[in-house]
């Protein structure tokens, strides 16, 4: 591998810097689905939103992974959405929609550059959003908060900026501002602008809204009472908070505030705009040893989901990587930073969107999938050229936990193989004991949803059969070092189990004794206090 040349280098800046990778995040019903439509129908993926129905075959017609599918019978569709906007290329990251806040929504979030937040304009902020924000927060990501459902009848806007910086810390601060309360979404204006931009949906989603520039004080459309209303509010935010700031926005210490309804396509083709001239393009990854990966240096990509099982007459296992440097071209030498072996890239897919704006080369914020990729474990890197390794995944702290036991000894091939594989791909975490568990290790896992798709898929892909016990009565564990074990291994009540790397994980009964634990022993808990 020769190192790029000066044009190629530049080539590759030029791409990364027209990337725009990201996740649209709620809690469920807030309108994810529908403002992704909405997106792909202003970038002209669709010419009609909403014109199909059930989510299966929208994503079918949202993403081009066909070729794929039809080869394998497996869906993976919804991995992420790629669209061309502007002269931009937009790259967005599905997450998964159940209610369980899982190790999977964070997963994808590492593999992103900046999350778009949807509220609810009635409900504000829920469980999940503040779950969201928090975890946007522990991964240094900047959040564009997008109001959603301005046409129904909710909060008011400057209630829910309180709500806003009151649980995330982040300042609120008005991008734009609704004309009309929620309910009766007229239009929106700029903060100190005399005009606004006057909306109407159109047939109900289906098309783009109709748009034009009014004066606000002259619109004959306008009650001056709703116009007047209007200005207070954003004067009243923007004293208060301040303007859009992009340093402080990237730092993560301000959140641009949007709104939007996304049904109707209203506020949409701003929000475009607005995440295409103001939102972080790809930049240098830092490795584990604090270097920077340049955009332009060699080829290089982080594993951030791994797909396995979907048709189990092929046993099938996908990675999906996100470029983080260089330009991935199928056939290239690859090779797995954490095992220093080879890996074929040869059946490698990039994920092509559609339109003549997006590209077939998969450059810096783009998403490969590798097909067939044993060993490629959620956290890994994979390389071109000179060596690097990112930071793994940062685990999530489990809060139940369950010992799972081999019911058919002739099976513990089958059952040890699984273990293995739902632990590389991060689905439940492994743990056992300092004697290895021979009669069943724990299964630990942030939602009981995981527990279920564990042992289903223990049992139809390995050919295993599981029984789980009865919950164990902790609720939640702690990583701590080494050289804390024989310290903690007196306190009574608290449990030791090892990961499969061997770091030590204390379970805890309940959080009294967690913080009576923290409290006598601060050394061994340095990030207590700082995270969930
Ligand atoms: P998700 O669970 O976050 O993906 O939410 P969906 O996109 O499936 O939307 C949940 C429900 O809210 C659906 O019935 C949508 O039609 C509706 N919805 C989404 N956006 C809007 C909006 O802007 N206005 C109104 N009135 N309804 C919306």
């Amino acid at each position: 591998m020769t190192p790029l040349s000066a044009s190629d280098s530049t080539l590759v800046r030029a791409e990364a810097d027209r990337r725009r990778t990201f996740a649209v995040i709620s809690h469920p019903d807030a309108g994810k689905s529908t403002l992704t439509e909405a997106m792909a129908l202003h970038a002209r993926l669709l010419d009609q939103a909403g014109a199909t129905h059930g989510k299966a075959s929208r994503a079918a017609s949202l993403s081009d992974w066909g070729e794929l599918e039809r080869e394998r019978g497996i869906s993976i569709s919804s991995t992420a959405l790629r669209f061309g906007y502007g002269d931009a290329i937009f790259n967005l990251l599905d997450t998964p929609g159940h209610a369980d806040f899982s190790e999977d929504t964070y997963r994808v979030l590492t593999a992103v550059d900046f999350a778009v937040m949807l509220l609810d304009a009635a409900k504000g902020m829920e469980t999940q959003t503040r779950k969201l924000f928090d975890a946007c927060r522990r991964l240094g990501l900047p959040v564009v908060t997008v109001v959603n459902k301005w046409d129904r009848p909710g909060q008011g806007a400057l209630e829910l900026f309180d709500a806003v910086q009151e649980a995330t810390g982040r300042v609120p601060v008005a991008v734009n501002w609704p004309v009309g309360e929620s309910g009766r979404f007229e239009g929106l204006l700029t903060p100190g602008e005399s005009t606004y931009l006057r909306h109407e949906a159109v047939d109900s989603g289906a098309h783009l809204a109709h748009e034009e520039h009014r004066e606000g004080v002259t619109d004959a459309h306008l009650d001056p009472g709703v116009w007047k209303a209007a200005v207070e509010g954003a004067s009243i935010a923007t004293e208060l908070n301040g303007v859009f700031d992009r340093t402080a926005f990237l730092a993560g210490t301000q959140t641009p505030v949007m709104f939007t309804a996304a049904a109707g396509n209203l506020g949409v083709r701003a929000l475009l705009d607005f995440l295409l001239n103001q939102a972080p393009a790809p930049t240098g990854r830092t490795d584990v040893h604090g270097q920077i990966r340049t955009v332009d240096a060699e080829f290089s990509g982080y594993v951030f989901k791994v797909q396995a099982g979907m048709n189990p007459a092929h046993r099938d296992q996908i990675a999906f990587v996100r470029v983080n440097s260089g330009t991935f071209e199928r056939g290239m030498d690859l090779r797995h930073a954490q095992s220093g072996r080879p890996v074929l890239s040869k059946y490698a897919h990039h994920l092509v969107g559609r339109g003549r704006q997006t590209a077939n080369e998969s450059r810096p914020g783009d998403v490969v999938g590798i097909v067939n990729a044993t060993g490629l474990g959620v956290g890994d890197t994979i390389h071109a050229g000179p060596p690097v390794v990112f930071p793994g995944m940062p685990r999530f702290n489990p809060e139940r936990f369950r010992v799972v036991r081999n019911r058919d000894a002739a099976r513990h091939k089958g059952f040890a193989k699984g273990l293995a594989q739902l632990e590389s791909e991060g689905a439940i975490q492994v743990l056992r004991d300092a004697e290895g568990s021979p009669g069943g290790p724990v299964l630990a896992a942030v939602g009981d949803l995981q527990f279920e798709v564990a042992t289903e898929r223990l049992h139809r892909e390995f050919g295993a059969e599981v029984a789980l016990d009865a919950p164990l009565s902790y609720d939640r564990a702690r990583p701590i070092p080494a050289h804390g074990v024989q310290e903690l291994k007196a306190v009574t009540g608290l449990r030791i189990l090892y990961r499969p790397d061997g770091e030590a994980l204390v379970l805890f009964p309940d959080r009294w004794k967690l913080e009576r634990t923290v409290g006598q022993f601060p050394a061994l808990f340095p990030e207590e206090g700082l995270a969930g």
